[in-house]
């Protein structure tokens, strides 16, 4: 699990695309060692809300804390070394990699020790560099993986490709870990790997937020459920709260 868990906190979000509100001033937040899933039709603004927190999108107001760390306006990249992970809605994994070295490489990323303490500690490496393939290992088992390790990465089938890409990011063991439609494209088999993988990180301390459409991922394993609509949260609860607001269900059959 990460070093040191972390809340997620969103407070005012605002987001404008040229005449489109996309986001209108909106409140989340997700706690460590919990599921968080943001749900809402097409167009709500999920996406711009994973972009605003992980610093693809800039918000024109408001505040993005992960734990004491401000995190709006910051470079994706710093972010991402604030102990941000994600996950794409079109999952994108490295060229001339087999599986098993594209989650070592993302493994070995993670690790927090500087490059010039790694070499003045030859000992201590070789301790870490096998810990780093085992943790690879591990996580290839639990997404299914471990049968193509050795395959190249691009020539996995796309709902393979989207296990490689959480399969790297959970690798690199962010204290927040964002996945934009992760069930899209997998087996109900690799569904249901998924949600014990995000269960299991959730029980290790992570901060997990979740924007998924697949409902029986989102009723079976999210403590928290927020609901977007038209760039305004309608509602947030326990799951089965959420499920049964009548102000949700007209929005998602579009009464
Ligand atoms: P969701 O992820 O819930 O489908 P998005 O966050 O992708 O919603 O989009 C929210 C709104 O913002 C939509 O109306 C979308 O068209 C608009 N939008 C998102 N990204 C951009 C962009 N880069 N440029 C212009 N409009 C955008």
């Amino acid at each position: 699990g990460p070093e040191q868990p972390a809340a997620l906190t969103v407070c005012g979000a605002a987001k404008r695309f040229g005449g489109n509100q996309a986001l209108g001033g909106v409140e989340l937040t997700a706690e460590p060692g919990a599921i968080t899933a943001l749900i809402g039709p097409n167009g709500s603004g999920k996406t711009t809300m994973l972009n605003s927190v992980s610093g693809f999108a800039r918000l024109d107001e408001g505040s993005v804390t992960l734990g004491t760390t401000e995190l709006a306006g910051s470079a994706s990249a710093k972010i991402a070394r604030s102990g941000v992970g994600r996950t794409f809605q079109t999952p994108s994994v490295p060229a001339g990699l087999t599986v098993r070295e594209a989650v070592s490489v993302a493994a070995f990323a993670g690790r927090r020790a500087g490059l010039i303490s790694t070499v003045l500690r030859l000992p201590r490496w070789r301790a870490e560099e096998r810990a780093i393939a085992a943790r690879a290992a591990d996580v290839l088992d639990e997404l299914g993986l471990g049968a193509v390790a050795d395959e190249q990465a691009l020539d996995l089938p796309l709902g393979r490709k989207r296990l490689l890409e959480i399969a790297r990011a959970v690798a690199m063991r962010p204290a927040l870990l964002l996945l934009d439609e992760p069930a899209s494209g997998l087996s109900p088999d690799e569904t249901e790997r998924l949600g014990h993988l995000l269960r299991r990180l959730a029980g290790e301390g992570t901060t997990v937020l979740l924007v998924e459409h697949n409902m029986d991922l989102v009723l079976g394993n999210a403590d928290t459920v927020f609901v977007l609509a038209s760039g305004r949260m309608i509602a947030s609860g326990p799951p089965e709260q959420v499920a049964n607001d009548p102000g949700v269900l007209s929005v998602y059959l579009g009464a």
